[in-house]
């Protein structure tokens, strides 16, 4: 599978070409909202997880092809980048040759570690997650490898804050009936304060969560959070859903090859397909792609989204 994708419409990134350092699905956390289903088993080492000379030769193919349509270039993986042990480097090398910014999506449980606030200090903007204020929460959403905690999460997300010169946004994303009560964003808004990020952005759950019983938090409960939050929150718009299809590999490759970073609903997906393919071809790609064994339906309150089979999703009801 290729490491470098888009440029694809992003909500807070403009035109954004992704590069996913991790293979599918590599992560020390297990989020219950994580639209790439259940981590099993959590990784915690950090190791060379990609060939980063591929990566690159990617990244500079993709830049002669679309220089001028890239507003950032994003480190955002199948998992968590920062597991990859040469992000650094990566993120150097990227910056050397981009004429965009560069920004990371991460987790932020390894900016715990100097080492990793040293190479993630390159960036441009770094988008981490912040989810609890108090330990027994993060560990009911985010479900955290055993060896991280919350307190070292906060307090790393505060050192880098001291020391990175560049957009820290720190990302919330609200559950509704964990951390959407006045309780929980009190201290939600206590850790943001030791952090000082530039912004912090609210999203709701809008693809299929890893359980099935996630839901987004109801409007009042938005309200609240923005109140509470404080002057930086808000609500981050929601993801278009649009997507670009490769032309370069057949349909069914190219469509696997998104969901596997990306899991789309049935309208979604079959949108991107009319934009290229008559009616019969979107029937024929559809077709193809239900027979795939690489590919698998994720029915999700009333909804159906397509996302890899190598994800492994708790069954709905
Ligand atoms: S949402 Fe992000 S941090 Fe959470 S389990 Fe998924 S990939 Fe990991």
């Amino acid at each position: 599978m290729r490491h470098v994708f888009g440029p694809v419409p992003s909500r807070r990134l403009g035109r954004s070409l992704g590069i996913d350092p991790v293979p599918p699905k590599t992560c020390n956390w297990n989020c219950v909202y994580c639209q790439l289903g259940r981590t099993t088993p959590l990784s915690r080492e950090r190791r060379s997880l990609v060939p980063v000379g591929t990566v690159l030769d990617e990244v500079e193919a993709a830049l002669h092809r679309c220089r001028d349509a890239v507003d950032w270039v994003t480190f955002v993986g199948s998992g968590e980048p920062t597991l990859h042990a040469d992000l650094g480097r990566m993120i150097r090398e990227v910056q050397a040759m981009a004429v965009a910014p560069v920004a990371v999506i991460t987790n932020g449980a390894l900016l715990s570690r100097e080492d990793v606030r040293n190479e993630l200090a390159a960036a441009d903007a770094v988008l981490p997650s912040l989810d609890a204020g108090i330990e027994s929460l993060h560990r009911a959403i985010n479900r955290p490898h055993p060896g991280l905690h919350l307190e070292s999460h906060v307090e790393g997300l505060a050192a880098f804050r001291r020391r990175f010169p560049g957009q820290l946004w720190v990302e919330v994303m609200l559950v509704r009936g964990m951390n959407d009560g006045e309780t929980a964003l009190q201290g939600l808004a206590s850790a943001l304060r030791r952090i000082d990020p530039d912004e912090v952005h609210l999203l709701v759950p809008s693809r299929p969560p890893a359980e099935e019983w996630v839901r987004p938090p109801e409007a009042g409960s938005l309200d609240r959070a923005l109140r509470i939050l404080g002057a930086k929150v808000r609500l981050a718009p929601p993801g278009t859903g649009d997507v670009e299809l490769g032309r370069e590999v057949p349909v069914v490759d190219s469509l696997i090859e998104v969901i596997t970073r990306h899991p789309l609903s049935e309208t979604e997906l079959q949108d991107a397909l009319a934009r290229d393919l008559s009616p019969q071809g979107v029937a024929r790609a559809l077709r193809r792609l239900r027979a795939d064994d690489r590919a698998q339906v994720v029915e999700r309150r009333g909804r159906r989204f397509w996302s890899s089979a190598a994800y492994r999703y708790a069954p709905s009801r």
